[in-house]
């Protein structure tokens, strides 16, 4: 018997010139940066959230909330980390990840293959599990007008008992 678990995420920062953009833990090229509290990565944050939600432990907000200054400017792998600590706790492993950055610009095609790893690597799963996909907002809405970088996942978890 395999227990199955599937889990959502998303999140968005707004965008602003002179900060880093760091999304999937690759460091982007680029005018504009996230701004948050922690590095900001949007990407990760929304991995991380699907797997709590698989988990149903909440959010990444009520593990790591902004308000608690060791987070600030913190590397967002370590709040996937964690995640993936209590997923593993749980007796769960990672079958596959899917998800989709928003952003206008720049192309972020060049560096799927790096966000990829630096997922699949966290997970300890082949890179072949782990699906990034990139998105413009075609000129509408909060992404389009190159205010705001969002990212959607899913994950799926597995028991076996
Ligand atoms: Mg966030």
């Amino acid at each position: 018997m395999t227990e199955m678990r599937i889990g959502y995420g998303n999140d968005i920062h707004r965008l602003a010139e002179g900060l880093p953009l760091i999304i999937g833990g690759v460091h982007i090229e680029s005018l504009v940066g996230a701004e948050g509290h922690s590095d900001a990565d949007v990407l990760l944050h929304a991995v991380t959230d699907a797997i709590l939600g698989a988990l149903a432990l909440g959010d990444i907000g009520t593990h790591f909330p902004n308000s608690d200054e060791r987070w600030e400017n913190a590397s967002s792998i370590k709040f996937l980390e964690h995640a993936i600590l209590l997923m593993r706790e749980k007796g769960f492993v990672t079958v596959n990840v899917d998800s989709t950055v928003n952003l206008e610009t720049p192309k972020l095609r060049p560096y799927i293959n790096a966000m990829r790893k630096v997922i699949a690597d966290a997970l300890e799963i082949d890179i072949e599990r782990v699906s990034v996909k990139a998105k413009t907002g075609e000129s509408v809405d909060a992404v389009g007008q190159s205010v705001a970088v969002k990212a959607e996942a899913v994950v799926l978890l597995s028991k076996s008992q």
